[in-house]
């Protein structure tokens, strides 16, 4: 017997991927998770072109909730960031 290992692979959702283009409000767009999307499965902290994308210009981790990133990603995107301030690559949050 065989499962049906072709839904799997394409995900459950199928591939009409809800872009939140949908009328209405207009205002809150929901954004799908970058790294999921490109399907990175570790983020490397030593691409700071790419976190500088994920933080403000204080240093900030933007939030997953305005990044869109989801909850596995955005950790791992915190501690890449963490980990790339630690060698300098990009500010730590200043202060005042
Ligand atoms: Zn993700």
């Amino acid at each position: 017997m065989f499962e049906r290992r072709e839904r799997a692979e394409r995900g459950e959702r199928g591939d009409r991927e809800d872009r939140g283009e949908r009328e209405g409000r207009g205002f809150y767009r929901r954004k799908i998770c970058r790294f999921c999307t490109e399907k990175v499965l570790l983020i490397d902290y030593k691409d700071m072109q790419m976190l500088r994308g994920f933080i403000t210009d204080r240093g900030k981790i933007i939030p997953r909730r305005i990044s869109g990133t989801c909850a596995k990603h955005q950790r791992e995107l915190t501690t890449a960031i963490k980990r790339a301030r630690n060698i300098a690559f990009l500010p730590f949050t200043e202060r005042g």
